[in-house]
């Protein structure tokens, strides 16, 4: 394996030399390094899947997926890699001290956009799958690869393509290497719901030397909000030790500009609230609650508010500690990491949830210092090679 090194990481300089800024972001998209990576794949000897997906507006036209895989004894599932080919823009080129699309190899690190986001990854699961495939050992069950597009936006174009398409079982396991861990420790079989709410009060606005004349939108903003905060934190309570911050929460955040003088009783008031909710419960409830409490206000008020959901995604199901996935990765990170395993829950939300929400069982794994989307950001070779062991390791480490 040591021996292969220098080819993996010459072929990751190769591959991060390809600008693939997802082309909502003002980018040229993924159809360069998909059309190098497929010709690498075939001269390989793999037999590459390539999904285009018509998109009329990029260079090109089309937004490539594509797939390899090796056949294991068991053809009724198969374990696959998932990661993603495009990368958000360099951003301000002043905060690099290297050309962001020149990969710059410095103190064992690899210095490029998309080098940990979602590069080493990508790299690794290919490599661990032409690793399985020269050593040519009977696999347990079917191990392929996914390189997808357009996960930096909306995946539109990339695993919601897949999935609709249902080229996915519910008894596959999925391994999503696009988050992780300085030590590789910790396996992510958890998410929150996300909702993010904005409240518009009503009121009637006048000079604040007559408060009777009108109706103070802040104010009835400012209690709605309170008693949001309170009802919700107190309802919702249930821990899950899985996750940092182990209960739901509910944070108002954002308040938009009301009135632009002190002397104005401001009739209309807008704040946000950022409502993050173990996957326990269900999204619809918590809305449900929202508006009742909404209504009492109205009605207290004598006044119309206007509720929104400007952000929502529901967790699917966590990934259960007991499932295959979640074992035989786990096995791989504790043999070739030399770490202990440690399931843990986020609060954000990946792509992994777009498989959980299927009802298939997925973990998100990688060993990176978590610098994605930043200037100067970086891959730690050992972590690249490191990583290419785990994948490599997990079919042949038991069966699931
Ligand atoms: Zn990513």
């Amino acid at each position: 394996m040591d021996g292969d090194a220098v080819a993996i990481q010459d072929f990751f300089v190769r591959m991060l030399r390809i600008n693939a800024v997802n082309p909502r972001m003002g980018g040229p998209g993924e159809k360069e390094r998909a059309d190098f990576l497929e010709s690498f794949m075939k001269d390989n000897g793999l037999s590459v899947t390539r999904l285009d997906v018509e998109d009329s507006g990029t260079p090109g036209g089309v937004r490539p997926n594509l797939s390899a895989k090796l056949e294991g004894k068991d053809a009724r599932h198969a374990l696959w890699y998932i990661s993603h080919m495009d990368t958000v823009p360099e951003g301000s080129r002043d905060l690099w001290k290297t050309d962001p699309f020149e990969p710059t190899i410095k103190g064992g690190k690899i210095f490029a956009r998309g080098a940990e986001d979602n590069g080493q990854s990508l790299v690794a699961s290919l490599f661990a799958l032409l690793t399985l495939k020269k050593l040519d050992v009977p696999l347990p069950y079917d191990v392929g690869v996914w390189f997808v597009a357009d996960e930096e936006f909306a995946s539109a174009y990339g695993i919601k393509q897949l999935l609709r398409r249902r080229l996915f079982k519910k008894s596959d396991l999925i391994v999503v290497p696009d988050s992780g861990s300085p030590r590789g420790a910790d396996i992510e079989i958890a998410e929150k719901s996300l909702l993010w709410m904005k409240v518009t009060t009503k009121g009637k606005q006048v000079h604040a030397s007559l408060p009777a004349k009108g109706l103070n939108a802040h104010r009835v903003g400012m209690r709605l909000a309170t008693e949001l905060d309170e009802t919700l934190n107190a309802k919702y309570r249930k821990r899950n030790k899985l996750f940092d911050y182990p209960v739901s929460s509910f944070e108002p955040t954002m308040k938009d500009a009301n009135v632009g003088n002190v002397n104005t009783i401001p009739g209309i008031d807008v704040f946000y609230f950022d409502c993050r909710v173990l996957p326990a419960y269900s999204l619809d409830d918590v809305v449900m609650d929202v508006k009742k409490i909404i209504k009492q206000f109205e009605r207290k008020y004598h006044t119309t508010i206007k509720f929104e959901e400007i952000g929502k995604e529901s967790a699917g199901p966590s990934t259960a500690e007991d499932s295959d996935v979640a074992i035989l990765l786990g096995r791989a990170v504790s043999e070739i990491s030399g770490v202990e395993p440690r399931f843990v829950g986020i609060g954000g939300q990946t792509v992994g949830n777009l498989f959980r929400r299927e009802g298939i069982p997925t973990v998100v794994w990688s060993t990176v210092d978590d610098v994605p989307h930043e200037p100067n950001e970086y891959s730690k070779i050992a972590n690249l090679i490191n990583d290419t062991k785990v994948f490599a390791a997990a079919p042949l480490l038991g069966s699931a």
